[in-house]
């Protein structure tokens, strides 16, 4: 039996470009290209969807042309410019929001000088939600894990997931989990255990080997920016070419 790989594509801010230069610009995929990616894999028959409905393919359970598509930090223009095609083509997805600055902008980012850009508010999650899509834990904060006390773990960890199941109602609640900058230690990973979390993402590439083996609290996912072309897609879903570069970023 052949081994069976399923990307999960990561991407942040769906946008126009911001002006050369920019801090993180390749980050910030254009509406066109992100259309042409959607559109790609459904024309080749597959499905994309949130890590709630992608569990049961990682586990085993459930056999199809499937592939996850997560967003990073809730930025409002995943709301504005990826929602209506993931719409039009039934595609369901998860959005990790950072529960303390809902509705305000990535201030973490500004020591690095990294332009602000609006993240949806509760109203916006809720309809993100009532469109079908789903929405995830980022922390509260947007902290490096490996940084925090444990005390500030339960805040990050456990208490992101009770604010965002405050804010908006999801079946289920908030099941999933995705480590801010790809930073993980063991103290963080036995925290998102203790939350029970069903999933959690890094920034390790790679597409997630099914069945799933030793939890699902450190997926790899397939990054995705702004230079990724429709070949390039086809590479990174389909040949080993991510499972080869198994970094951080
Ligand atoms: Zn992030």
């Amino acid at each position: 039996m052949s081994c069976v790989r399923i990307p999960i594509l990561m991407y942040h801010q769906i946008d126009v470009a911001p002006p050369k230069g920019t801090p993180l610009r390749g980050l910030v995929v254009s509406p066109g290209t992100f259309s042409r990616h959607m559109w790609l894999m459904y024309f080749l028959g597959y499905q994309g969807l949130s890590m709630g409905a992608l569990m049961p393919y990682l586990r085993g359970e459930k056999q199809g042309k499937v592939f996850g598509i997560t967003f990073d930090d809730g930025y409002q223009n995943n709301f504005h410019h990826a929602l209506p095609v993931l719409r039009r083509l039934r595609f369901s997805s998860t959005c990790y929001a950072v529960a303390a600055r809902v509705g305000q902008s990535n201030i973490w980012d500004l020591d690095q000088g990294i332009g602000q850009v609006p993240l949806m508010d509760k109203a916006q999650l809720q309809a993100w939600i009532d469109a079908g899509q789903e929405v995830g834990s980022h922390t509260s904060h947007h902290v490096d894990l490996t940084a925090c006390d444990p005390q500030n773990l339960v805040l990050e960890v456990d208490g992101s997931r009770r604010l965002l199941e405050a804010m908006v109602r999801q079946p289920g609640g908030v099941q999933h989990f995705c480590y801010p900058y790809g930073r993980l230690h063991a103290a963080s990973l036995d925290r998102t255990a203790q939350a029970a979390y069903a999933s959690a993402t890094t920034t390790q590439r790679g597409r997630v080997q099914v069945p799933i083996r030793g939890g699902a609290l450190t997926l790899p996912r397939v990054l995705v920016s702004r230079s990724t072309t429709w070949v390039h897609l086809l590479l990174k879903c389909f040949t080993d070419y991510e499972d080869r570069r198994g970094s951080q970023i």
